[in-house]
């Protein structure tokens, strides 16, 4: 998974990621270093809440989470009738998570576990092994969702091929950014919820209801405002909007690797020939990352920096996810125009 892999694991990885030069991606994003969001995770105690350990209350559904967009999803359909927790604290990168021992008893205390599936959630079959909880319902909130692999034309280099055996096993998993598919998740996460705690039934379905109508008002939103700017060309640091492009006729190129000490000449030539090849409008890094490479690559590109969310970070309010979204569209009006 290397390419899903966010800024807090290439720092790790210096040693490695220095020998290598410019490659896909990977850089931004997924970040436990960021701390704009890390903040926000602190002082909101809902955030608190949602990450902390069980708190069985009598009669309702226990629900369990992995990370922030499926917390979202789930809280909006649940509401108040089920207990929604989330695993992975916003904040935490979530593509190569470690389980904690508070997790595993989640888990074994929950009636239902909600995942994203398409292999995001790596420390998932460990830890729900351990749970050992036999009457868990599990909900892919991405089943009958076709994956994407490779759509996005990428910079490579015979370094980052050989380090690059089976990744995308199972797609590429971003999906929740894509209103439309955000939408079949939703589906799948009401199904499932009916499916495990029958008499909350006309809730749920209330809910979801309610929540995929926003959905689709701001697919009509994105779908009116991207269709004035076809084809925009982007580069991103981190693999999360092929389906966003797909939807909406964009082109997420290069996704760039950048070493993590000092960008060679050959660096910022490969990115320089990757922007005249693809003829790239915007340059995409994440919110709360401050990358000085990507800023000094920036000015070499002639492209300003924005920000554009993955969601897999931020508040725990499910309005966040249209709050973020709308600022991904800003953006990219701007960044195409
Ligand atoms: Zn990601």
């Amino acid at each position: 998974m290397m390419n899903y892999r966010g800024l807090r694991t290439g720092r790790q990885r210096s040693g490695i990621l220095s020998i290598i030069a410019l490659l896909m991606l990977s850089i931004a994003s997924c970040s436990q270093s960021n701390p704009n969001q890390g903040t926000a995770f602190e002082q909101s105690p809902q955030a608190q809440e949602a990450a902390s350990t069980p708190s069985m209350q009598a009669g309702k559904t226990k629900v369990v989470t992995t990370f922030l967009p499926i917390y979202l999803f789930t809280k909006a359909v649940a509401g108040d009738v089920a207990d929604v927790e989330i695993l992975v604290p916003p904040g935490t990168e979530v593509h190569e998570y470690q389980a904690t021992p508070q997790n595993v008893k989640a888990i074994a205390t929950a009636n239902v576990l909600v995942k994203n599936g398409l292999g995001l959630e790596e420390f998932l079959e460990s830890t729900v092994k351990n749970a050992q909880n036999r009457k868990l319902a599990e909900i892919d909130a991405s089943k009958g969702i076709k994956p994407l692999n490779e759509i996005s034309p990428v910079v490579k280099t015979a370094q980052e091929e050989e380090d690059h055996d089976h990744e995308h096993a199972q797609g590429n998993p971003h999906v929740w950014l894509d209103p439309v598919l955000a939408k079949q998740q939703v589906t799948n996460i009401r199904d499932g919820l009916i499916a495990a705690d029958p008499a909350n039934k006309a809730t749920y379905e209330a809910n979801a209801a309610t929540y995929i109508k926003e959905l689709e008002s701001l697919n009509s939103e994105f779908q009116q405002t991207l269709q004035k700017t076809p084809s925009c060309t982007f580069i991103t640091f981190h693999d999360a909007f092929p389906y966003l492009a797909q939807r909406y006729n964009l082109k997420q190129v290069a996704v760039v690797q950048i070493p993590e000490d000092q960008l060679s000449p050959t660096d910022v030539q490969n990115a320089v020939n990757a922007v005249k090849k693809y003829k790239v409008k915007a340059l995409f890094s994440e919110p709360g990352v401050d990358n000085k490479l990507l800023s000094s690559l920036s000015k070499d590109l002639k492209l300003t920096l924005r920000p554009l969310d993955s969601l897999e970070t931020g508040e725990t309010d499910p309005q966040h996810y249209f709050k973020a979204m709308k600022a991904n569209l800003q953006t990219l009006q701007t960044a195409c125009k």
